[in-house]
């Protein structure tokens, strides 16, 4: 019988595990744009985004990188006791700002006294070469722990057009396989509400993101900004959104089809204070995260219950003859 605790693979365990003590994520703010917002790929981004570039709940943006950090972690130092930290660039698209730009972003962060770890927003379509250089040499110099985090927010390419992300499940997996050559961690944001994707892009969101050997997932529900084009059409009567229900039975189904070794760094997402129309059904992200822990306890399931689609899973059924040609054996099983 799994214990509440081990039903899900908890962030904040995993980073006790890791670094041996608790460490906290800073948020990082800065200034920038994103090529699906300047018109490199179009303008007005994607359909939910609003102009803060999802950076709402951090410090204002004119403070610098190390003011930042060091603010952020003065309050974590006071409130929790903490003690190690990682830096999260978070709003916009990190990597699209200019290379030097970016250089001394890493820098100041892997120079600043006990941060252990950077983590970079960005988009699939802006990884190249060159930023990845930049935090090979952050790890290599400072032995900062680096991962990724790559907005992909579904499988569903369909999907990917009408929320206009600017690019398709190709350029996210290109990226992947990119970091992946550069041992980098990557964590994957996902919508498990959007309107156009259903219970079946749930579970693919889950398989494909498990078979890419993803590190970390960040779960949102979809919030909706007054002001953005999700906005106008959730004014216009134009949206058909799930009701909480639907969508908690999604999160456990992308859970059941989550490789267990993916650690959940957010099981539901927080939107912004204000002019938000539509958010989390009136609902705190807290209780959302209850009933979600509840209900694994009550049907007795959990992350990975059936995680069982990958290595060849079609041919467990066909049986091999082994070295010395005496005996068979079922696929999969050791000879
Ligand atoms: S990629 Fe991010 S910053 Fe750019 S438009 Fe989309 S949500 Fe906004």
């Amino acid at each position: 019988m799994r214990t509440s605790i081990s039903r899900y693979n908890i962030y904040s365990r995993h980073l006790i595990n890791k670094f041996g003590q608790k460490v906290y994520k800073l948020p990082v703010n800065l200034p920038g744009s994103c090529p699906n917002r300047d018109g490199t790929l179009g303008y007005g981004g994607c359909i939910f985004c609003d102009e803060q570039g999802s950076g709402f709940d951090a410090l204002p943006n004119n403070l610098s990188v190390t003011e930042q950090l060091r603010q952020n972690k003065e309050y974590f130092r006071r409130r929790f006791n903490a003690n190690k930290y990682i830096a999260y660039f978070q709003s916009f698209t990190n990597t699209y700002l200019p290379l030097e730009q970016f250089a001394a972003n890493i820098n100041c962060a892997a120079t600043e006294e006990n941060i252990v770890g950077i983590s970079v927003s960005t988009r699939p379509d802006c990884i190249s070469e060159e930023y990845l250089d930049i935090l090979c040499k952050a790890q290599a110099e400072k032995n900062m722990d680096i991962n990724i985090e790559l907005g992909l927010q579904t499988v569903n390419y369909h999907t990917l057009r009408k929320i206009n992300r600017g690019h398709t499940l190709a350029e996210f997996i290109d990226a992947v396989l990119r970091i992946h050559r550069r041992q980098f961690e990557i964590c994957t944001h996902l919508i498990l509400n959007l309107p156009w994707d259903n219970m079946d892009d749930v579970i693919e969101n889950a398989k494909l993101i498990s078979a890419l050997g993803i590190r970390y997932v960040k779960l949102h529900s979809l919030y909706i900004v007054r002001g953005t084009e999700l906005g106008n059409m959730y004014e216009r009567g134009k949206l058909d959104l799930i009701t909480l229900e639907k969508y908690v039975r999604r999160v456990i189904s992308f859970l059941e089809y989550l490789d267990p070794d993916i650690v959940i760094q957010r099981l539901v997402g927080k939107g912004p204070q204000n002019k938000v129309l539509f958010c989390n059904w009136d609902t705190s992200w807290w209780k959302i995260k209850q009933e979600l822990e509840r209900l694994l306890e009550v049907e007795d399931t959990w992350q990975g219950k059936k995680f069982n689609y990958l290595n060849g899973k079609a041919l467990s059924r066909v049986w091999y003859i082994d070295a010395n040609q005496s005996n068979y054996h079922p696929a999969g099983k050791n000879i």
